[in-house]
């Protein structure tokens, strides 16, 4: 059997019936989509001659991972090919330039507190581990200083956990999570216990699919931004440390050119100097946040001295 299997009129006739073609309510765009996603699958079934028992092996693993629905995208290359769209995308519009964006993933919670000055991101003491101390500028295009930035930051701790996901349930709500308001300097400063990388949950839906393709599923250590500011676009991106040995090997394709800083290692400390480099908002949108949902906790204090 080949794909001409596909073009038979019973089986335009079905997908067209799927989705709702001819009927007059629902969403049009939707509709498109849908039409096209199951012709996909079905294209896929007869070009690889998937049986009943595997298409049905296929929906009990969706059904089982809605979970690790966050790190499966990453995990499959997804996420970052989302990226790399969006560049091109960005390149035929002219927008060039500035820090390359990369995956958000899916451990950002919002509400952390929002501080000023040189900032601990640390609450929980984290031994064992150096103190990281990162500091640099948030300029615009031309390297204008960019004025009132706010700068979310969020990494793990030395076990590779997250404050609110973390499964030990050790760690202060927001430990390693702060939203930095900038002056007009755009000069930010911050230090907190250095951060592991981490490995998707051992025996979960991710970590299954990873063994099944013959892959890992760690990440180098890192550290996530979003960089927001009135008049520039919002950046998406994050540094993973270079001299981690999954930097050049990581499983959510997360790494990138140009966010890889080795870090200058001197006993208990670590330290980077990194600037970001933000675009002019074009639209009104560019200065929001994508619609993606995210975990969200009011924090106890909106505001506290460094
Ligand atoms: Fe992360």
């Amino acid at each position: 059997m080949d794909l001409s299997f596909i073009q038979k009129p019973e089986i335009q006739q079905l997908l067209d019936r799927a989705a709702g073609v001819q009927e007059s309510g629902g969403n049009p765009r939707l509709k498109a989509i849908f039409r096209d996603l199951t012709q996909s699958v079905m294209e896929l079934i007869v070009k690889h001659d998937i049986s009943e028992s595997e298409f049905w092996g296929a929906m009990q693993y969706l059904a089982e991972s809605s979970a690790e629905i966050g790190l499966i995208v990453p995990g499959t290359g997804i996420e970052h090919f989302l990226d790399l769209y969006m560049d091109a995308k960005d390149a035929e519009a002219g927008l060039t330039g500035g820090t390359p964006r990369t995956i958000e993933g899916p451990l950002y919670v919002a509400g952390a507190p929002l501080v000023e000055g040189d900032v601990n991101l640390s609450v929980d003491a984290d031994e064992g581990t150096q103190t990281l101390y990162m500091s640099g500028i948030v300029t615009g295009p031309d390297g204008e200083a960019v004025e009132d930035a706010i700068v979310h930051v969020w990494h793990a701790n030395s076990q590779g956990w997250y404050s609110h996901f973390d499964p030990t349930g050790e760690q202060t709500p927001f430990n390693n999570r702060r939203r930095i308001r900038l002056g007009k300097d755009g000069r930010y400063a911050f230090h907190s216990r250095q951060p592991s990388g981490y490995s998707v949950p051992p025996g979960g839906a991710t970590d299954r699919l990873m063994q099944a393709l013959g892959r890992h599923g760690n990440r180098p250590a890192h550290v996530h931004f979003f960089i927001e500011a009135p008049g520039y676009r919002t950046l998406t991106t994050q540094i993973n440390f270079g001299d981690d040995p999954f930097a050049a090997d990581d499983f959510a394709f997360g790494t990138r050119e140009g966010l890889l800083p080795v870090p200058s290692r001197q006993g208990d400390s670590a330290y980077i100097a990194f600037d970001f480099q933000l675009q002019r908002a074009v639209t009104a949108g560019d200065e929001g946040f994508s619609s993606r949902a995210r975990a969200e906790v009011a924090a106890e204090r909106q505001v506290e001295a460094a």
